[in-house]
């Protein structure tokens, strides 16, 4: 989740598209679901096999653009068997509802955890609501309810069959959001890390780190980072934006620049609450990691698309990240962590 606004008014054009594709190499499609109006934000990814699978689908508000998509491929109403969500944060899972409508055979696929959140999503939408502002309905849009024999509500380890010898595993990946989920693909052997290896946008040269509210936890996301290199994948695909590769090297650059943002982070809180008025902890770690981290795109990207730091921002905004982060401190502080494991 997100939640700082972009510089300037305008959030692009959201008039309804076809979402454009991307085939890689190892036969994963990517459908840009032209979230905000704005190319490569969010990506949802076609698995193509008897019983297909996309996982991730965006937000409500450009679902339709997903929709229109998956039929100019080729898709009946029928035709979709699964939508898997990493998570039930608006910018990955708010459309699951109106896309479970469009396509009436296909099962939602989420964490067990987070289930009941888009079966009555009133709470998901108000604290959404709150933290987007008035991007909530410019981008991301109301999730509607799905129906809760529509949903399959999964554990760590649970195993769906695409048919063909396909199957998708998923790996209970907590930290960036504690109903987080992976998937890994048997065929490719490909991970889906949806936001718990971080963001980079085209055109950025490290992994951002993405350490929202209301739930990241330190350990936990390091502990996840941990089990993906563990399966040795293929490739990592992140929902924002495409696959990282190496693997093995994005998920080692994960972790250090996660440990490095976490570490700026903290010395910034730690020197606010020691000396500086209170009230100021989250403007001061906000600007710290800002300053810190102001070099993540390649000069020569900005200067062909202006619009790349905006989408960053809006992604996953210095603002956003140092809240989650404060809010791990504090609670850490207190006692009040939830152990890892
Ligand atoms: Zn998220």
């Amino acid at each position: 989740m997100s939640g700082d606004a972009p510089s300037g008014t305008s959030q692009g054009d959201v008039t309804p598209a076809t979402s454009p594709v991307e085939r890689y190499d190892d036969g994963v499609i990517a459908l840009d679901t032209l979230t905000g109006g704005m190319h490569t934000v969010t990506a949802g990814f076609l698995l193509t096999a008897p019983r297909p699978a996309l996982i991730e689908c965006g937000p409500a508000r450009s679902i339709r653009n997903v929709i229109a998509g998956l039929q100019a491929l080729g898709f009946a109403p029928d035709d979709l068997a699964y939508v898997v969500l990493t998570h039930i944060h608006l910018d990955h899972a708010g459309g699951a509802g109106d896309l479970a409508r469009a396509f009436p055979n296909a099962t939602v696929v989420v964490s067990d955890v987070g289930a009941p959140h888009l079966h009555e999503p009133e709470r998901l939408n108000a604290s959404s609501e709150r933290v987007y502002g008035p991007l909530y309905d410019r981008v991301y849009g109301a999730c509607t309810p799905i129906e809760r024999e529509r949903m399959l509500g999964v554990v760590d380890g649970d195993r769906l069959d695409l048919g063909g010898g396909r199957e998708l595993e998923l790996l209970y990946t907590p930290g960036h959001a504690k109903h987080h989920v992976g998937v890994h693909d048997s065929e490719t052997g490909a991970i889906f890390s949806g936001d718990s290896v971080g963001v980079k946008l085209p055109g950025m040269t490290h992994i951002r780190p993405a350490t929202p509210p209301a739930d990241f936890h330190l350990e936990a996301a390091l502990a996840s980072l941990a089990r993906y290199r563990e399966r040795a994948p293929s490739r990592v695909y992140l929902a924002h934006y495409g696959p990282v590769d190496p693997p093995d090297e994005a998920l080692a650059e994960a972790e250090e620049r996660l440990r490095l943002w976490a570490a700026t982070a903290e010395s910034a809180y730690r020197h606010a609450i020691a000396g500086g008025p209170t009230g100021t902890e989250l403007d001061h770690v906000a600007e710290t990691l800002r300053h810190r981290f102001a070099t993540e795109f390649e000069p020569e990207h900005v200067a062909d698309d202006p619009d790349a730091e905006r989408r960053i921002e809006l992604l996953s905004g210095y603002t956003s990240n140092a809240a989650g982060l404060l809010r791990y401190f504090q609670r850490r502080d207190a006692g009040t962590l939830t152990p890892v494991g």
